[in-house]
């Protein structure tokens, strides 16, 4: 929490400093809701999610002096009502034998590195955990799922040579994990989106393919969005959600966002689950997504 919240200050401050601004000196009328209203906009709460937070504050305090203690407590109890319907963790079934996660998302913006925090605390609860090494066309992002795997002691599914088949290396890594009883398979994909047509064949490949052994899988599949991306990542949830069924998110970078609010944005346009957040780089730096919590970290 600590750590989110730190990460979170400085759009906090931003957001602490401007609404003190917009509400010192008067009270709630329509000049200051609108200043509010505005505010939020700039913070990348998104205009459906900043306008349901001003209609909050109309209906239950227009007309009335607040001091900037009450304002800001109000404010933190309209954001979480709008996060708390999506914050949920991503169970995994133990039944399963595996639980297969598909991680998908655009390249940069820490697919690999969830991948990795997801393994170390699957296996920390005592769970089997495989990665597969499915960006096979970035011969880097294979290495650095290989250095997580000998950190984190998760076995690797790679492939045996760059630019192959991303289906058949998770078809591969689906038979392993079948093999050896493992309790989630994580695969790691590609996210070139300068070439969507190529991606979504790609994705839809893997699922396919996969389906072959088991048509239930997929069980999961995770959209890994970079939150100092602002708007971009709203953007990015609505072209996955085109390509793939994506079941949750993980919001990554909110050690050091400015742009916190568009957790906010992804809420109330979409209500896709939001599993958890990434508060940096280690693999220990994963936390459950709290409403209460973000709410707080994020107006300070
Ligand atoms: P991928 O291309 O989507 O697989 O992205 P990577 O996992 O390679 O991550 C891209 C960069 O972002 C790396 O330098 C990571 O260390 C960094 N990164 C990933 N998650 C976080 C996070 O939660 N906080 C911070 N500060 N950096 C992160």
């Amino acid at each position: 929490f600590a750590k989110l919240k730190q990460g979170l200050s400085r759009s906090t401050a931003k957001l602490t400093d401007s609404i003190t601004g917009v509400f010192t000196k008067r009270k709630l009328d329509d000049a200051a809701l609108e200043e509010l209203e505005e505010t939020l906009i700039a913070a990348d709460l998104g205009v459906k999610a900043s306008g349901r937070v001003v209609e909050g504050f109309r209906r239950t305090r227009f007309g009335r002096e607040a001091t900037d203690a009450e304002i800001k407590g109000a404010l933190a109890d309209e954001i979480a009502a709008i996060l708390g319907p999506v914050a949920k963790p991503l169970v995994i079934d133990r039944a399963l034998k595996p639980h297969v996660v598909l991680v998908v998302g655009v390249n940069g913006t820490g697919k690999t590195t969830t991948i990795a925090k997801l393994a170390e605390q699957y296996r920390a609860d005592g769970m089997k955990v495989i990665m597969c090494a499915g960006d096979t066309f970035r011969a880097a992002a294979v290495e650095q799922l290989q250095v997580w795997g000998s950190r984190t002691g998760a076995e690797v599914v790679a492939p045996a040579k760059d630019g192959a088949d991303a289906a058949g290396l998770a078809f591969d890594a689906l038979s392993r994990a079948r093999d050896v009883g493992a309790d989630v398979l994580l695969v790691d994909t590609a996210g070139r989106l300068h070439n969507k047509t190529a991606l979504m064949e790609e994705l839809r490949k893997i699922v396919r393919v996969m389906k072959r052994q088991d048509a239930a899988v997929p069980h999961s599949v995770l959209l890994v969005l970079d939150a100092t991306t602002g708007q971009n990542a709203v953007s990015q949830l609505r072209v996955f959600s085109e390509m793939v069924e994506v079941s949750g998110l993980v919001v990554t970078k909110l050690d050091g966002s400015a742009k916190g609010g568009v957790v906010v944005a992804l809420a109330e346009e979409f209500g896709t689950p939001i599993h958890a957040v990434g508060v940096g780089e280690t693999a220990a730096d994963l936390r459950p997504f709290e409403a209460r919590h973000f709410a707080r970290a994020l107006v300070g």
